[in-house]
């Protein structure tokens, strides 16, 4: 394993003082698969007062001294360095309720969620590796260290970190861990909305098909909303899979973007309170776009998710079923609507769940491929889209004797026109139009 500078730097310094130190956890993971770790952290048998000591010349930073994590800053970077310690369970799941600082390396990996996340390494002692991590990453195995059922009850947050460590790594949970992840899943509902989203945030962007589905239970756990959802008959001839199914397969379909990846999940959850079954015994979800929109944003809300996307994912649920036509005047007037990214966001979402109804048929001819090169082509020639792209301005529509709100109302229509190539986006041709629509 070949560790950063700084890393090599803290571990040396350490074992200079007569103080064992590694690198454990989550790099030492990624370094046996190959990857590149995404931080790196150090454990040592000093007390926090001891790496203090250790480290004297160097700015520390100490938040999270009470737990044993003492910050190291050296070349600009912080280095967390841990005392081996085992811990209570995480009332908060943020915090553990206690902590004790504990004498040998076994110890410290004892109190980790997973056997692949167990293990630890140092330059001169090669792998440590007590609960066979280094096999069950061999095997593609999730298994928790210890009793199953114990860890998730001590930490429920560990089931979702569970589900997301199989979706990245491919990972198979062992039969008890499995068992335990389930058996234990209504202990979530007392955990930080924040750390679910998070998780979740983890999980939904390297999820397959077949993560969705074994972990359904989970996912409708953390988001109450998917439970009906699961075996839920949409008396359809265009759908051939339950409503749960189709959300799976979209989810799975639409590209890694973190939001489509949201609103794929949750972009038919307005079908459960519009269902309605007409004489003939078929299902129709009238308006369940929009309820489905609001439905997201409160779970978005409910969950603490950022603004951005408690704004976007809405909005792409509420448009899922526009219809898009490879029609470059429609396409701009979209785009006015909703900007490129959403556009294309969107286009991302309609695609897939045209593409997972399991019927085998595609709606109608797919129009696609031609509205994507529509967008490139109109984004390429940077095409009028907002009224600050005009080439009259508020000052020209004062100069002509408008007034007040008249001015933007003004502006739109100008604008609107040039989208829709009523009018060149030319201002001596916006001015005559201006003058004979205002009567001038
Ligand atoms: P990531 O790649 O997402 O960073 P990670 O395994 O490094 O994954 P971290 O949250 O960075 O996860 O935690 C570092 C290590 O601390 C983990 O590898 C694991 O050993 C331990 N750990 C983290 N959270 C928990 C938890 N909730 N319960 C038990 N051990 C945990
Ligand atoms: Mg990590």
């Amino acid at each position: 394993m070949v560790l950063p500078e700084n890393i090599l730097y803290c571990l040396n310094t350490l074992e200079r003082s007569g103080c064992e130190a590694w690198v454990v956890g989550g790099c030492v993971r990624d370094a046996l698969l190959g990857r590149t770790p995404k931080d790196y952290d150090v454990c040592t048998r000093a007390l926090p007062e001891q790496t203090r000591a250790v480290f004297a010349g160097h700015q520390l930073i100490l938040a999270g001294e009470k737990h044993g994590t003492v910050g190291v800053v050296v070349e600009g970077q912080t280095v967390e360095i841990t005392t081996y310690r085992t811990e209570g369970t995480y009332a908060d799941s943020r915090h553990p309720d206690w902590v004790s600082f504990v004498g040998a390396i076994d110890q410290d990996l004892a109190r980790r969620d997973f056997t692949v996340n167990a293990m630890a390494w140092s330059p001169n002692r090669g792998l440590r590796d007590p609960f066979g991590g280094r096999a069950d990453l061999e095997t593609k195995t999730l298994r928790a260290v210890g009793e199953p059922e114990q860890r998730f009850r001590e930490d429920a947050l560990r089931i979702l970190r569970g589900i997301r460590f199989c979706a990245a790594y491919g990972l198979e949970p062992e039969e008890k861990t499995l068992g335990a992840m389930f058996s234990q899943r209504s202990l979530m509902d007392r955990l930080a909305r924040e750390r679910v989203y998070d998780e979740l945030c983890g999980f939904l962007p390297c999820a397959g098909l077949e993560d969705l589905q074994r972990f359904a239970p989970i996912l409708a756990q953390a988001i109450p909303e998917l439970a009906p959802m699961i075996g839920f008959d949409q008396h359809s001839p265009h759908h051939a899979y339950d409503l749960y199914t189709h959300v799976a397969h979209v989810t799975a379909g639409v590209s890694r973007d973190l939001t489509v990846r949201w609103a794929a999940l949750l972009h038919d959850i307005g079908k459960i309170p519009t269902f309605t079954r007409d004489e003939t015994g078929r299902g129709h979800f009238y308006g369940h776009a929009p309820t489905g929109a609001k439905m997201a944003r409160e779970v978005l809300l409910r969950l603490k998710a950022p603004g951005a996307m408690v704004q976007t994912v809405p909005t792409l649920i509420a448009n899922h079923m526009l219809r898009l036509d490879p029609d470059r005047k429609q396409l701009r007037r979209q785009i006015r609507r909703l900007g490129f990214d959403a556009m294309e966001k969107l286009l991302d979402l309609q695609e897939a769940d045209m593409t997972s109804k399991g019927t085998g048929e595609e709606e109608g001819r797919n129009f696609f491929p031609q509205i994507r090169a529509l967008l490139m082509q109109i984004r390429a020639e940077e095409d009028v889209l907002a009224v600050k792209d005009l080439a009259v301005n508020g000052n020209d529509l004062l100069a002509l004797g408008l007034r007040g709100k008249q001015i933007g109302q003004a502006l739109d229509i100008v604008l609107g026109a040039v989208i829709d190539e009523r009018l060149e986006n030319e201002k001596e041709a916006e001015l005559a139009w201006l003058r004979s629509v205002y009567e001038l």
